[in-house]
């Protein structure tokens, strides 16, 4: 997943605006939060793949203050671009991206009677475990209704 965020940061650099920016400092500070803007995005969207409705918007409206007028579609270009691959690679190893990134595969979506995180293994296809299955037919039915 980290390899998505760092294409993307990659490929943006060039359009960002430095003008604004005292040279001289190592890495000026709009080249690490646009780093750590496609970082949380990435995140985001393998920690929660069935929720994440937006993220070319959401990561697009993060950034794009940090670049020019002239280089805005082309950012928005990019992003989705990129944010089209990570929901795809997402969506096909839905338990995977989580995995790489916490370092441990992913739990049931579901919370118990108790108040407490399912612990049970998820199925790939919506994150919830065998004992949990109705709540992703709830949930469509909701996602549906929206
Ligand atoms: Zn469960």
């Amino acid at each position: 997943m980290y390899q998505i965020s760092r294409a993307i940061y990659r490929e943006l650099v060039p359009y960002l605006d430095d003008s604004a920016h005292p040279t001289g400092a190592d890495v000026p500070t709009s080249h690490r939060q646009l780093l750590r803007s496609c970082e949380a995005v990435v995140e985001r969207l393998a920690r929660d793949p069935y929720c994440f409705a937006d993220p070319t918007r959401t990561l697009f409206w993060d950034i794009r203050a940090h670049f020019p007028m002239s280089a805005q579609q082309r950012v928005h270009q990019v992003v989705s671009l990129y944010m089209e691959i990570a929901r795809r690679f997402v969506s096909e190893h839905p338990l995977e991206g989580y995995a790489e990134l916490a370092g441990e595969a992913p739990p049931c979506r579901a919370t118990t009677r108790k108040g407490t995180s399912c612990r049970r293994a998820p199925l790939p296809h919506n994150g919830y475990c065998t004992s949990h299955q109705h709540l992703a037919d709830t949930e469509n039915r909701e996602l549906a209704a929206a």
